[in-house]
């Protein structure tokens, strides 16, 4: 009955479970070569039932009706049966993942706002689109969800906060801390310049 994993095991899987896929790739070798094969295969176990008994895997895997939106290899989008506003609608991957920033694109963000320009054309309404990543940010389940909301003025649905007071040399140190770069990618230049001359080849024999 008694799990094979220590305390200090416990934590450890918990903050692995944080990082994003390449960093996990990156510590897990050297965590499971402290782990007995045991212990390895009560983790695997574990990953497995709750796959199992997962909400929105077993949605995935057709074992509960849902009201469909949008399907493609990797997403699904269907409605909440216990929606904020009906039309209320949950895209999420097919695999069981947690974190939105766990994903290797951001597809499922395009999807989203897909979504939400047609509860724009169809039903005439403004929307919030919405995820919680991790429980202190009130995720219920372990299964990354992307919530769009559609919204009528005054409809009681919540989703606020009241502005914190914060100086401006820690708006200055939290900037510095989180900030990041994203590289463009460089316009393909010489690719065209070689079409271009392929082209005139076949025109110019
Ligand atoms: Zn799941």
């Amino acid at each position: 009955m008694g799990s094979p994993l220590t305390p200090e095991i416990i934590e450890e899987l918990k903050s692995i479970s944080q990082l994003s896929v390449e960093e996990q790739k990156k510590v897990l070798p050297s965590f499971l070569k402290k782990l007995t094969p045991e212990q390895i295969e009560y983790i695997k176990n574990q990953q497995l039932e709750q796959q199992e008994e997962c909400l929105f895997c077993s949605m995935v895997n057709g074992n509960i009706k849902i009201k469909k939106v949008y399907e493609d290899l990797d997403y699904l989008a269907f409605l909440d049966i216990k929606p904020a506003n009906p039309g209320h609608t949950l895209v999420i991957p097919k695999e069981h993942i947690q974190f939105s920033t766990h994903l290797t694109n951001p597809k499922i963000f395009d999807i989203a706002n897909r979504i939400a320009d047609s509860i724009y054309k169809n039903l005439g309404k403004n929307t919030n689109i919405f995820v919680a990543n991790g429980t202190d940010a009130g995720q219920r389940l372990n299964h990354l969800a992307v919530h769009v909301i559609p919204r009528d003025k005054g409809d009681g649905v919540t989703i606020g906060w009241q502005g914190k007071e914060v100086k401006e040399d820690e708006l200055d140190k939290i900037a510095s801390k989180i900030r990041i770069e994203i590289k463009e990618k460089e316009p393909e230049k010489e690719e065209k310049a070689d079409e271009f001359i392929e082209y005139d080849d076949l025109r110019i024999p």
